[in-house]
């Protein structure tokens, strides 16, 4: 390891350490901070060993590196590939993705896509339908864009596909297979929930083919450095075929040039179920560690799933239920969540549990208390992840129990609105993600976006928990936003603690690594309203610099 010490001066540091909250200058030595100060502070280190002083970042703000803790990179490098078509704009490396309101500007692009498409046999997936906002397209409506090109529809929440004749062909599927299915309807051409799997089986030798997976990875790679990450958390490592993602993941991501690390965090139970058995299920699980990288890395945390997906609508909602009477869904039936729960607890796992829906909460929250009873743990880090529906008197008890909260803030953003007028009234929406009440309960808290559920930009997530601002522009649940000091620490610190990284990032000081996001402008001087409109340098990476390379007019 070198001596070399290098010094990055800047306009402001900004360290997330209340101790000594910003400084002037930060002196690093290979991956690892030396310490942070002014040029007099720190000059007995430069005095003693070689050094240069880096003015590059002078009229910038360095903050500590953003985390994400709760991201998929597998669900993200199968649908970046895809055309958009969401409801909301998306700023994307490559692309601003405009948002496409209503049936017939849905529709209207879907044509456009198609008659840009230089094959006329290559297959056209849009991501991003949601009903609220471009209403039910069925297989006929899709034979109306194109007779012959397989249009494969995606849905925003990504659990429903709908698709035309010509998709059908191209699957190569027998219609009885899809008639058979429960959760298939042949004569709309959707698949649901378990019925998703079906139609996945039959292209999955497409989108899950070197060519595009590993080119969705790619473009996941620029996002991720794109919003100033320089860890990421992948809450459900191996969703669709472990051993093919972590060979693409290592050739993508275990690079020279990748500015940022990612904890694996796998599911408890593999995905599509498999040995309940609980020697076998810890088995596999402390193994996956045998494989790790410089960047990749699994330890001692698991992703455990209680109910369904919150875009989709199946979270479990307790009294007074839904408006259009709608029911939820639970992803593990209550006593197998418990049997696997208690499997990871007594082996000392830190367990993450995906909750939709305050029944979620409850069902989480009733077997934390079930396992401390039996067999009691200090400095768990159990962690509710997303956090959409919740009850005050939840908080509270996460308080008393020593949860943790990871929360999708963006919920409120995209979904207050329509919630509000279709799914749970103006009270429950506009206090979903309650970020508030944890921060008065001192529940430790993170942001993250489940990206794709959220764009993966951390100062987007902290603008939205600091503002509570929907897409209408309504303030949602005033009473329910974070600080904007709060809201920082989310992103950086606290989504370290969350991923128990704490020691190593999340703040700047000396001795840990030297991981900074560069911003060309001061949070704190900007206020919680501009916080998204932060024009970001790029990173610095266990002590090496990565600009962003910004896209310039006319690459548009
Ligand atoms: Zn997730």
């Amino acid at each position: 390891m070198t001596d070399h010490i290098t010094v990055y001066t800047a306009r402001m540091v900004r360290t997330m350490e209340p101790a000594l909250p910003t400084a002037s200058a930060v002196a690093v030595r290979g991956d690892k901070i030396i310490e942070v100060g002014s040029l007099e502070t720190i000059k007995p280190w430069l005095d003693a060993h070689p050094h240069t002083i880096d003015n590059r970042f002078a009229d910038k703000i360095i903050m500590p590196g953003f985390i994400d803790p709760h991201l998929h990179p597998s669900m993200a490098a199968l649908l970046l590939p895809m055309h958009f078509t969401t409801a909301l704009e998306w700023h994307l490396p490559w692309q601003d993705v405009p948002a496409i309101r209503g049936n017939n500007e849905f529709l209207a692009r879907l044509k456009e896509i198609d008659d840009d498409m230089e094959d006329p046999d290559e297959p056209l997936f849009a991501w991003g339908h949601h009903p609220i906002w471009h209403g039910e397209v069925y297989r006929q409506t899709l034979n109306g864009i194109s007779a012959t090109r397989p249009i494969i529809v995606w849905h925003r929440g990504f659990h429903t596909l709908v698709v035309n004749d010509a998709a059908i062909a191209w699957m190569g599927m027998d219609e009885a297979d899809g008639e058979r299915h429960p959760q298939v309807n042949m004569e709309e051409g959707r698949f649901f929930e378990t019925g998703l799997s079906l139609a996945f089986r039959y292209f999955n030798h497409y989108t899950l083919a070197p060519k595009w997976f590993e080119g969705g990875l790619e473009r996941l790679r620029q996002v991720v450095h794109f919003g100033g990450h320089t860890t990421i958390g992948d809450m459900a490592a191996g969703m669709f075929d472990l051993e093919m993602e972590w060979g693409a993941l290592v050739k993508v991501l275990e690079q020279e040039d990748t500015p940022f690390r990612v904890q694996m965090i796998p599911p408890g139970t593999p995905m599509g179920g498999g040995d309940k058995d609980p020697a076998k299920l810890l088995e596999r699980t402390i193994g996956l560690r045998e494989r790790n990288t410089h960047r990749l890395r699994f330890y001692d945390h698991v992703k455990l799933f209680a109910d369904g997906g919150f875009y989709a609508g199946l979270m479990q909602l307790g009294p007074p239920g839904a408006i259009d009477g709608s029911v939820g869904e639970w992803m593990t039936p209550p006593e197998t969540f418990e049997h696997v729960a208690r499997t990871y607890w007594n082996a000392g796992f830190k367990i993450h549990v995906h909750c939709t829906g305050d029944l979620g909460v409850e069902l989480a929250l009733d077997t934390l208390e079930k396992l401390q009873w039996e067999r009691p743990r200090f400095n768990h880090r159990f962690t509710i992840e997303h956090f959409g529906v919740s009850t005050p008197e939840q908080v509270r008890r996460m308080a008393d129990l020593g949860a943790l909260a990871s929360v999708n803030i963006y919920y409120v953003h995209e979904l207050g609105d329509a919630y509000w007028k279709n799914k749970l009234g103006h009270e429950r929406a506009s206090q979903m993600s309650r970020l508030g009440t944890l921060a008065r309960h001192n529940v430790t808290t993170a942001l993250h976006t489940d990206f794709t559920m959220a764009p993966a930009l951390p100062l987007n997530s902290a603008w939205v928990a600091a503002t509570r601002i929907s897409e209408a522009g309504h303030v949602m649940g005033p009473e329910e936003r974070l600080t904007l000091d709060q809201a920082l620490r989310a992103i950086t610190i606290d989504a370290a603690y969350i991923l128990g990284l704490e020691n190593e990032i999340g703040s700047i000081r000396g001795g840990k690594t030297a991981d900074f996001t560069i911003l060309e402008q001061d949070p704190y001087e900007v206020g919680a309203e501009n916080l998204r409109e932060i024009p970001i340098w790029g990173t610095v990476f266990e002590g090496r610099p990565f600009p962003i390379k910004h896209r310039t007019k006319k690459d548009k």
